[in-house]
């Protein structure tokens, strides 16, 4: 039989340290949603990558430069995060009103200029797609990362009931 390292066993997946929600990347967090804290049985699987805000700098090189660093750069984690039923269903809607829109975006500009349409509706197409990515974007706020490493994932906007809930610990920034 192996036997765990005792630091591993006494040294707790989640914690929070203030408003930061602190995940060692090989832990899960608990059955709780993360949105109001009441028990929840599903879990949202979520990516996050991260990288030092400072190599926004390369966007004044311009966008493609920029993004292959930040390809490069960027550490990442998988987080199943739990939601309650109802903060399950509100991210459904939102998501689903996104795509709904990113839909209509891309038959507007696609459509327009198959069917020479023109700028009254290849324009539009292009502020709805604007519109179908804040909602996506709005779908996912409910944990932000604001810092990702090799070991742990540090998440912004957790609701304050759950950070209660967890063991307050170092905030290792
Ligand atoms: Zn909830």
């Amino acid at each position: 039989m192996v036997s765990l390292p005792q630091q591993a066993l006494d040294e707790p997946g989640a914690w929070h340290a203030g408003d930061l929600l602190i995940l060692r990347k090989s832990a899960a967090l608990p059955d709780r949603c993360v949105r109001c804290n009441a028990p929840s049985q599903k879990r949202l699987p979520m990516k996050y990558s991260w990288h030092h805000p400072g190599y926004y700098a390369l966007l004044l090189l311009g966008l493609i430069p920029y993004v292959v660093v930040a390809l490069a750069v960027s550490d990442r984690a998988a987080v199943s995060v739990p939601l309650c039923e109802l903060h399950m269903r509100t991210f459904g809607r939102w998501r689903l009103a996104g795509l709904g829109l990113l839909l209509v975006s891309v038959l507007l500009i696609f459509g327009g200029m198959k069917y020479h349409l023109g700028a009254a509706v290849i324009l539009p197409g292009f502020v709805v797609m604007f519109l179908a990515l804040v909602l996506v974007l709005v779908a996912k706020n409910f944990l932000v990362p604001r810092k990702i490493d090799h070991s742990y994932v540090w998440l912004k906007r957790a609701a304050a009931p759950f950070l209660a809930s967890l063991p307050a610990g170092p905030s290792l920034l």
